[in-house]
């Protein structure tokens, strides 16, 4: 799968997207993250990417034409008519990010995300997108964290980028709108704090019945709404 995300600072996103897992599936050539400087696909010698909202207004906005020759040059590059995309622009005037999105996504060949800046974007870049994501309700610098969290969340879900793709399947959100149970490792105790016992007892059966139980009671604790319930509903232990 292809990542390509256009930014006015690539540099920015180049060390975050080269951690861990997703550095690793980028040298077995899993995936692909391209990242590229928005300035390039500027018409004018001082490569300027933005200007004074129409109608007055604080700050300036970033202006459609260098966006759209990004997106154009990008898909060109695509494998023709096989190439499944989806062009993204990152903002929080958009529809919430989910875990679904990631899995959906990562069926894809690629995901082309625009990244903005200062007050915005243009409104019309929206007619060259496919979509309009937030990843929560503020407001960040920029559109590149978000992109980072896009391009992370879809390539966990490819397959081959995690080793175990059961470790992804007891991850919160999974299959469904639940969280993950708690975890554990070594010491069995610390400072008083001891593991629970069920987990150190070998009994598997139990394990799991333990883990389900205590992922649905922290499920109710931090987030009831998943469970179509309000704060007030549950109870202080879950
Ligand atoms: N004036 C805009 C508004 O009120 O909706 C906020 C612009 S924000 C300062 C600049 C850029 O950061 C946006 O164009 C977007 O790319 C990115 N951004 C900020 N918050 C975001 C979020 N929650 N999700 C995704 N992108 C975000």
């Amino acid at each position: 799968m292809r990542f390509d995300i256009l930014t006015i600072f690539p540099d920015a996103l180049r060390g975050l997207l080269s951690a861990g897992i997703l550095g690793q599936a980028q040298a077995s050539g899993v995936i692909d993250v391209r990242l590229h400087d928005l300035r390039a696909f500027t018409d004018d010698p001082h490569r300027i990417v933005d200007d004074r909202p129409y109608g007055g207004g604080a700050g300036m906005l970033m202006k459609v034409d260098p966006f759209v020759r990004g997106i154009e040059a990008i898909k060109a590059e695509g494998d023709g008519e096989c190439y499944r995309v989806r062009t993204i622009l990152l903002s929080p005037q958009g529809r919430l990010f989910r875990q679904r999105d990631a899995a959906d996504w990562a069926r894809l060949d690629g995901l082309i995300l625009l990244c903005g800046r200062y007050e915005g974007v243009d409104e019309r870049v929206l007619e060259f997108v496919d979509e309009e994501i937030s990843i929560g309700d503020y407001v960040l610098a920029g559109g590149e964290v978000a992109a980072a969290v896009l391009v992370e969340a879809t390539a966990r879900m490819t397959p081959g980028v995690v080793g175990k793709f059961d470790s992804i399947e007891s991850d919160s959100f999974y299959d469904k709108p639940r969280l993950g149970s708690p975890q554990y490792t070594r010491p069995p105790e610390f400072r008083g704090l001891r593991v629970p016992e069920v987990l150190l007892s070998g009994d598997h059966a139990k394990i799991e019945a333990f883990r389900e139980a205590e992922a649905w009671k922290k499920t109710m604790r931090n987030r009831p709404e998943l469970l179509g319930l309000s704060l007030e509903e549950t109870t202080e232990d879950g």
